[in-house]
């Protein structure tokens, strides 16, 4: 062994050998030291660490002769405490200046040498040098600052965690997708950060990848707090120490929602498309122009009912079997297409099947060009839609036909009507006829037996409708109760007549409505088709012609002229007119005299309204009073009336003062007469104007009388109560009898012209007399209008009549000339 130790004879060494030996063979340096920290012995490897040689140099001298002073100083300290306290230091990683002057790292244990007193005498030292293990361990920390910094800047996200599921690292993609930093993310595990359901899976991986020790790969879905919920990918593989024992779980996820959706929608349209060429059944066919020869898939036979061999290559085994009216459309778009003006053929249109019924077909086609723009072929589907061609037909028959009565509706009469229009115009001999019915009453009928039964009627009286037409001919319900019949390829005009009377006939016959029999009639209004542009027009003449029908009485029909048209024209002109005739202040009152039989003094005037045209100049009351008070206009035109007299009358009172004061007639009209509105809008008038009530008389039709006895009789008495008079205008005109009048708050009776102006016949000069006895009877007053002669004066002077008025005395006239009439004095001169 040359420099081994020499051991005794028998090869086992005694204990101060052994110890000889280990101190002088071990790596590691080993040295005791004294109460004062001086060597006193330290074996060989010490030395060399030393740079000594000799180990028996070392004795005696301490750490100052080797070391840095402060190093030293360190040193002496921590042996100091160890004898003191008597506890070793073991392990200790100390970077030191090496006495060769080089830098290492020492891992140093140092105990405490007890004599055989068991007192501490110094101190026993083992050191290692561990430079290498700590330049390992430097690589490891570089390589990780590395890593992190790696892993920081990818777009994943990444996070490692300890066997508790803690995490103990997460990049920096990880904190942005949990919105949280790094700080309060480490340590904390799934549970603390993710839903339960959710924690629960991660876990279930974590242990997965553990116990397999292999790489897994999973999509699940992620939801960072307070964030919404996403589909992830994941990878996670063990974390290894270098002995190979799993520390940990490793992992890397992103996002893939976007991707999953994206997929999924692929997916979906992928099946639809399937779908759709399963369902659709398309037949091929392949068209080469320059042998002018088709090729049809057997499939595209078989939808037409042949076997393949059934149909050649001809085009013409394709377009000999379009339906006529198809075909050269189907032309049309295969020629537009092959000569580019189309960027793809598709053309619905019906072809034979075999077995002869029509079969609605949709071809498409897409033509394979040459350079030159020329295309040599086309290639396409035929796809059979007659499922979706009868649910179309369903959908817009559906919406052209009445759901009460299963006739067509306005808009299929109308479109009806407007073929037959067009058809007209190309051949105009056939007369054809539109007739527009109503029913009259209906709304009574609706009232009184219920809707259930107003609707029974009207299915009865389609029915009743369709029995009076031919075939051809088209009744439709326009809306309500009221229908429309569309005559083609009459005759003659007459036959439009025969129909409506047979309707007449047919409607008259009783119904029966839950055991029930109910009469009802129409009104009809008849419009020869001839000269129209649109049907609008035809309807809208048939309907004018009805109206008259119905003003005739009802029950009847009427064939429409030129004349109604115009009047129809007209009437809507006027009505337009008179709507802003008011804001336009067109309006004027003409005032006619009212004088008294008793003194022969004017006593006032009657208020009469003129209209001021602008093109039809002015208008009397007759022209234009019926339509105000069909269309309610009549309310705002008694009121401008009564505030413009009031405030007329008033002025001539104060330029003019009369004793008793003049006095002012105002018509009211019957239309709306009680309406709760009406004393405020009176009252408010005779405030405004600061006219005496006194002075006013209101004049009423007998119509009045007619309506609801005790409203009227309520409304009346308030008027009254205000001091106002009223008069009963045109009396024996109506159907009022003197027997009722005792009823209702008036003061006098006014004698209708017709009366006075044929007073020279004797039973009218009778009824004059009974009219002026019975009012005196009652102690009412009586006022003669319409005063034209002489003759007329004398006799109603001998009747005791109080007042008059009429051409004899004045024409009604505007104010200014009225204003004469007054300045003159009350004492009546004939002008
Ligand atoms: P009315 O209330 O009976 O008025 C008398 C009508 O007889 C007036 O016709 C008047 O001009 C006319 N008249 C007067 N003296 C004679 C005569 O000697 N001979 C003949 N043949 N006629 C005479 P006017 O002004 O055309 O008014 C017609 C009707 O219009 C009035 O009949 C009245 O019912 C109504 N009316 C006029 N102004 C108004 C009004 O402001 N409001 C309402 N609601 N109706 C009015
Ligand atoms: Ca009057
Ligand atoms: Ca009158």
């Amino acid at each position: 062994m040359g420099t081994g130790p020499e051991l005794p004879g028998n090869g086992i060494p005694h204990d101060a050998q052994l110890l000889r030996l280990l101190m002088d063979h071990l790596p590691d340096s080993i040295y005791f030291k004294d109460a004062d920290s001086r060597f006193t012995r330290v074996n060989r490897a010490q030395a060399e660490w030393l740079g000594i040689g000799d180990p028996e140099r070392a004795v005696g001298k301490s750490d100052v002769d080797f070391y840095p002073a402060d190093f030293a100083a360190a040193t002496r300290a921590l042996e100091i405490e160890i004898m003191r306290t008597g506890r070793p230091v073991l392990d200790l990683d100390e970077h030191v200046r090496a006495p060769d002057g080089r830098e290492r790292w020492v891992s140093t244990s140092k105990l405490p040498l007890a004599g055989p007193d068991g007192r501490i005498i110094g101190v026993f030292g083992l050191s290692r040098d561990v430079s290498s293990q700590h330049a390992d361990q430097d690589r490891v920390r570089d390589s990780e600052a590395l890593y992190h910094s790696l892993v920081d800047t990818l777009p994943q996200n990444v996070f490692r965690k300890d066997l508790d599921g803690r995490l103990t690292f997460v990049n920096r993609k990880y904190c942005e997708t949990t919105g949280l930093p790094a700080e309060a993310l480490l340590g904390k595990s799934d549970f603390d950060l993710y839903p339960a359901e959710l924690a629960r899976k991660y876990r279930e991986d974590d242990l997965r990848v553990v116990k397999a020790g292999r790489l897994i790969e999973a999509v699940e879905e992620h939801q960072p707090p307070g964030r919404e919920r996403r589909v992830i990918r994941v990878l996670k593989s063990p974390v290894r120490d270098s002995r190979g024992y799993i520390l940990g779980v490793q992992g890397v996820f992103w996002d893939e929602t976007d991707l999953v959706r994206a997929q999924e929608d692929l997916r979906r349209s992928e099946e639809r498309f399937a779908l759709a060429m399963e369902g659709a059944h398309d037949g091929l066919w392949d068209w080469d122009f320059l042998k002018n020869e088709v090729y049809f898939a057997p499939r595209w036979k078989a939808q037409l009912g042949y076997e393949d061999g059934e149909i050649g290559h001809n085009p013409d085994e394709w377009f000999n079997r379009v339906h006529p009216d198809d075909v050269r459309r189907l032309q049309e778009e295969v020629d537009a297409h092959a000569e580019g003006r189309a960027i793809h053929l598709e053309c619905e249109y019906r072809i034979r099947h075999k077995e002869g019924h029509w079969v609605w077909m949709l071809a498409r086609g897409m033509a394979v060009r040459a350079p030159g723009g020329k295309s040599a072929r086309m290639a396409g589907s035929q796809t059979d839609i007659s499922q979706r061609k009868r649910a179309e037909e369903q959908l817009v028959r559906q919406a052209f036909t009445d759901t009460l009565t299963g006739l067509p509706n306005r808009a299929l009469f109308m479109d009806r009507l407007s073929q037959t229009l067009r058809r007209g115009r190309r051949k105009a001999e056939t007369p054809f006829s539109a007739i527009v019915l109503d029913v009259d009453r209906f709304k009574d009928v609706n009232d009184s037996l219920g809707h259930a039964n107003g609707d029974q009627l009207l299915v009865a009286i389609a029915r009743r409708l369709e029995n009076c037409v031919r075939p051809g001919d088209t009744v439709a319900r326009l809306g309500g109760d009221e229908f429309a019949i569309l005559l083609e390829d009459m005759q003659d005009e007459g036959d439009a007549v025969t129909v409506a009377r047979r309707v007449q006939n047919q409607v008259a016959l009783p119904f029966v409505l839950e055991g029930q029999e109910v009469f009802t009639s129409v009104s009809m209004g008849l419009a020869p088709g001839t000269g129209y542009e649109k049907p609008e027009d035809l309807l809208r003449d048939a309907d004018t012609a009805m109206y008259r029908a119905k003003e005739r009485g009802r029950a009847c029909y009427e064939v429409f002229d030129q004349g109604m048209h115009a009047r129809a024209v007209a009437r809507l002109q006027l009505e337009t007119d008179l709507r802003r005739a008011l804001e336009r202040k067109e309006f004027r009152v003409f005032y006619q005299p009212i004088v008294s039989l008793r003194t022969d003094r004017l006593v006032g005037f009657e208020a009469l309204v003129r209209w001021q045209h602008p093109s039809r100049g002015l208008m009397s009351p007759a022209e234009f009073l019926p339509l105000a008070e069909e269309t309610g206009l009549i309310l705002p035109i008694d009121l401008w009336v009564l505030r413009e007299a009031c405030r007329q009358t008033g002025y001539w009172q104060m330029k003019y003062s009369q004793n008793p004061p003049l006095r002012v007639n105002v018509n009211l009209s019957s239309k709306q007469f009680v309406r709760s509105s009406l004393l405020g809008e009176i009252k408010d008038i005779l405030a405004e104007s600061a006219f005496d009530p006194a002075s006013l008389t209101l004049e009423i039709t007998e119509s009045v009388l007619m309506e609801d006895s005790a409203a009227v009789r309520a409304m009346l008495e308030r008027i009254r109560g205000l001091g106002i008079k009223l008069y009963l205008d045109d009396f024996g005109t109506g159907y009022s009898s003197l027997g009722y009048l005792h009823r209702f708050p008036i003061d006098s009776l006014k004698i209708h012209h017709s009366f006075v102006g044929a007073m020279g016949q004797e039973e009218h000069g009778q009824l004059v007399r009974t009219i002026t006895t019975l009012a005196e009877n009652m102690s009412l007053g009586v006022v003669a209008e319409g005063v034209e002669t002489a003759d007329q004066l004398r006799r109603l002077r001998e009747l005791n009549c109080d007042r008059v008025q009429g051409y004899l005395f004045s024409r009604p006239v505007a104010s200014p000339a009225a204003e004469l009439l007054v300045a003159r004095g009350p004492a009546w001169q004939a002008a």
